[in-house]
């Protein structure tokens, strides 16, 4: 019976340089190895140029390299590229290529599905079925970084974790992606330039700020009213706002990183003066400022964009306070951009 090969790059730089001295070879060869698997994001052993045809022969016999491949992908006519990404074990996330003028941005997934249960997420349907490893995030990063210089002639210039799942609910893979895009022997890209998404797990953004990350924080709020948020993202039941307020302050004390907020104003949920209120006492809770989105719809028609009045509404309130306020138009609206309606048809 085939004993099971091991996944390559689950080992650090020295696990790797230890291989190859017990293998009887030097261990400035798990030096270049490492390079093809990370630099050079190498998906072959026989890639590996630099290599002797034994020692790519030996590497073969024990390891595999684990690759995501892009499946499928689709070009939205605003720019926007949209990968339907296999990975090892058939199973499908998406990552999304944003242009515009000046940046590219990455929009990655952090897990098969998602266990969070947001009723106007397409992710949420599909239930949560595992983390992505480390490498699994980074390969998404690297095919938007290929993508974006062939097809706009630069290189990948900002990471937002908007894709599929919860990134805190799969937080040590997350930070050790970023640890590796981070790293000059990964991408070398700085951690201001990545954005961490998440719909608020207080004990978890007290753990980052505790281990001083130095990427940015964006919360999913949607509502800065406790009802209300809880029918739309029931978990809010267990991670209230107080407790979510709490962890965030406690996060700009430590790391002096203003908080994003993203929202999106729905019909008949949040579009009232009541709503507009609360998040603007939300806000002076530490420093942050808000980004509308505009709403994907996911077919059942159940939610549904607000009134322009409504945003105006909030757009003028927010600044009225001093807060800063963007609005977000939806990209690649022709190709299923909201995260999760591509893997669901797949
Ligand atoms: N779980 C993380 C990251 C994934 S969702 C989080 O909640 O932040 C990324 C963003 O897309 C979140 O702000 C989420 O609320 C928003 N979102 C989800 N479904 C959407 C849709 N159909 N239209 C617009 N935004 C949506």
């Amino acid at each position: 019976m085939e004993t099971k090969k091991k996944d390559i790059r689950a080992l650090t730089k020295q696990q790797l340089r230890d291989f190859f001295v017990e293998e009887g070879d030097k261990a400035f060869r798990g030096n270049q190895v490492y390079e093809w698997l990370w630099q050079k994001s190498a998906h072959s052993f026989d890639a590996m140029t630099n290599i002797s045809k034994e020692t790519r022969k030996m590497l073969e016999d024990n390891f595999v390299i684990n690759h995501i491949k892009v499946d499928q992908m689709q070009r939205s006519s605003d720019g926007t590229i949209k990968n339907a990404v296999r990975l090892h074990d058939g199973l499908i996330v998406e990552s999304v290529l944003i242009p515009t003028e000046t940046r590219t941005t990455a929009c990655v997934s952090s897990q098969v599905g998602c266990s969070l249960d947001c009723r106007f997420c397409a992710t949420a349907r599909l239930k949560r079925m595992r983390n992505l490893n480390p490498d699994e995030i980074y390969d998404q990063v690297v095919a938007i970084d290929n993508e974006s210089r062939l097809y706009f002639d630069r290189p990948l210039s900002n990471i937002v974790f908007m894709g599929m799942g919860e990134p805190l609910m799969n937080y040590n893979n997350v930070l050790k992606a970023i640890e590796k895009i981070t790293s000059p022997e990964g991408l070398g890209m700085s951690p201001k330039r990545i954005t961490v998404s998440t719909s608020g797990v207080p004990k978890m953004i007290k753990k980052m700020a505790d281990e001083e990350v130095k990427f940015k924080l964006a919360v999913s709020l949607h509502s800065a009213i406790d009802e209300v948020r809880t029918s739309i993202m029931p978990f809010n039941a267990a991670f209230p706002l107080k407790d979510l307020r709490e962890a965030l302050q406690y996060w700009y004390n430590k790391t002096k990183n203003r908080i994003t907020y993203e929202y999106v104003v729905w019909e008949g949920i949040n579009d009232t003066q009541e709503a507009v209120d609360a998040l603007v006492k939300f806000c002076k809770f530490a420093p942050s400022k808000v980004n509308l989105i505009e709403y994907n719809p996911i077919d059942d028609g159940e939610f549904q964009q607000a009134s322009d009045e409504a945003i105006d509404r909030y757009i003028n309130t927010l600044e009225q306070h001093g807060i800063t306020v963007t609005v977000r138009r939806s990209r690649g609206k022709d190709i299923d951009a909201a995260c999760g309606q591509l893997a669901n048809k797949s």
